[in-house]
């Protein structure tokens, strides 16, 4: 009897809980790259529009960057799963079990998944006194430069690391990659001409390109994108690329364990924020598409996420690249 109305008692402060989700408390989302760049941009952007659906509530972001991203997602997969500790990530969330061989979480399994937020084309970028002026040119520099050439990156598993494997192996020529915390010290480091190369989110890259500040040779997209900022860029396919096709997408979770109606909560809150005319506006503005299709359902998103995984393995493994 005792145990049943304990069990009772644990039932009913369950059901509270996510009836009160989220109260006063606030509710952190962690971005496992610096502030400033690309994933911290979306997830900005996305706290201010999930405020109101969220009831209000109070969203923080915090940065916890470092090891192409791993070291935040660790740090997720093992916070209190109360609803209070949210994850924005990216497709590297899907790389990193192939890169990483002793990834000290499981993507499939220690993550609740609470939907997808978008899909992000990425462009090759360059110092702004590089040598060429469009892709032909930055080519035959590659090759005249063989061995002396840079990349920049955000560490193994992130977004710029998988754009840049690609990339040297299209092109066919090794290049020595020089990894940052996030993307967004490594565009000031290529606009103070530290690095030669860059590939990255157009929500970090639109503003530069713009500014003139960086010199822009490609979309990494199959198709040339419609944003007017990036819209005369050719695709690296029609610049003699092959088949050259990197998006990358972002998508939010929590750590698992998460009560299913506060999953629910955060699922419904989501939708309203990929809705929001605001939000939409200004990822649009940087080249980004927001997910309207059921890849925002947490299932949907899971399932897409482990197809991701399958899709990249094997084309890493062959790259040979990975990090004990
Ligand atoms: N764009 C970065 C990446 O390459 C991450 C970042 O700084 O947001 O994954």
């Amino acid at each position: 009897m005792k145990r049943l109305l304990l069990l009772a008692a644990a039932v009913a402060a369950f059901a509270a809980q996510a009836q009160s989700y989220p109260g006063s408390k606030p509710i952190t989302i962690v971005v496992p790259f610096t502030a400033g760049g690309p994933t911290d941009r979306v997830a900005r952007d996305l706290a201010e529009a999930l405020r109101k659906p969220l009831g209000n509530a109070t969203l923080v972001i915090e940065n916890v960057a470092g090891a192409g991203g791993t070291i935040g997602a660790n740090k997720v997969a093992k916070a209190n799963p109360d609803g209070h500790t949210l994850f924005l990530h990216h497709i590297g969330m899907a790389t990193a079990p192939a890169l990483y061989r002793q990834l000290p979480y499981s993507v499939e399994n220690d993550f609740s998944y609470i939907g997808m937020v978008n899909d992000v084309p990425m462009t090759l970028i360059g110092r702004p006194n590089l040598p060429a002026g469009n892709y032909k040119e930055l080519s035959a520099w590659i090759h005249a430069n063989k061995g002396k050439v840079n990349l920049g990156n955000a560490g193994l598993g992130a977004a710029s690391h998988l754009c840049g494997l690609m990339f040297q192996n299209a092109v066919g020529v090794d290049m020595t990659t020089v990894p940052y915390k996030g993307t967004a010290p490594a565009i000031t480091d290529l606009i103070g001409g530290q690095i030669d190369l860059l590939c990255d989110q157009t929500t970090n890259t639109t503003p530069q390109i713009e500014g003139k500040k960086v010199k822009a040779f490609a979309v990494t997209t199959a198709k040339r994108l419609t944003t007017p900022a990036l819209k005369d860029l050719p695709t690296l396919q029609e610049s003699g690329l092959k088949g050259f096709n990197v998006t990358i997408w972002h998508g939010l979770y929590a750590p698992k364990g998460v009560p299913a109606d506060i999953v629910a909560k955060l699922n419904a809150a989501l939708k309203v924020a990929l809705k929001d005319p605001e939000f939409i506006k200004k990822q649009e503005g940087l080249g980004a598409v927001v997910v309207s299709d059921k890849r925002v359902e947490p299932a949907e998103h899971k399932k897409f996420v482990a197809d991701e995984i399958a899709k990249w393995a094997p084309v890493i493994k062959a790259a040979g690249v990975y990090a004990d």
